[in-house]
């Protein structure tokens, strides 16, 4: 006899994320976000929520690294490492990662797609190509887009802005 199976094993070893049907993100960081968006512009603007349950605390506002930043974003990955630390730690979840889209709409492109890597979180959008900031909130599985509700709620929450940070090596 061997030793039990493997297939057992497999399946108590990694737990899974919590897949939230709603996203919730305080009013502050909604604003902060929104204003992140303007400040980027024409350069797409990217960032990360974390929280629990689909329940966004805290928001890192993160600089775009890609050579065309007015049509794609690449997260720093020192600032990524910073704020997901908590993550990484156990202590709270990647909610959502959030990206403008300067001139297009408020829709997951082909290339958002192909990069999506986290398929427990919300992919939000803000498209400034109208008079108003229009924000969606999708999950990406697979290559499969579908819109998440989301909402705006009045709890506390805290910004924290990697941006101007001295260079790291
Ligand atoms: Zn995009």
């Amino acid at each position: 006899m061997g030793l039990g199976s493997p297939i057992l094993f497999r399946s108590v070893a990694r737990a899974v994320p919590s897949r939230f049907a709603t996203l919730t993100v305080p009013r502050i960081l909604y604003e902060r976000m929104v204003a992140h968006c303007r400040e980027e512009w024409p350069k797409e603007a990217c960032g990360i929520m974390t929280g629990k349950g689909g329940v966004a605390r805290r928001a890192y506002a993160l600089r775009n690294v890609h050579a065309q930043p007015a049509i794609r974003y690449q997260i720093d990955p020192a600032d990524q490492h910073v704020a997901m630390q908590g993550v990484l730690a156990g202590q709270e979840e990647l909610v959502a990662i959030y990206h403008s889209h300067p001139t297009t709409v408020a829709y997951p492109s082909r290339t958002d797609v192909a990069m999506a890597r986290y398929p427990e979180a919300a992919y939000v959008i803000v498209s400034m190509a109208g008079q108003e900031p229009e924000v969606k909130a999708f999950r990406i599985t697979d290559g499969e887009v579908a819109e998440l509700p989301w909402r705006v709620a009045d709890l506390a929450g805290e910004w924290v802005d990697l941006r101007w940070l001295p260079e790291r090596e």
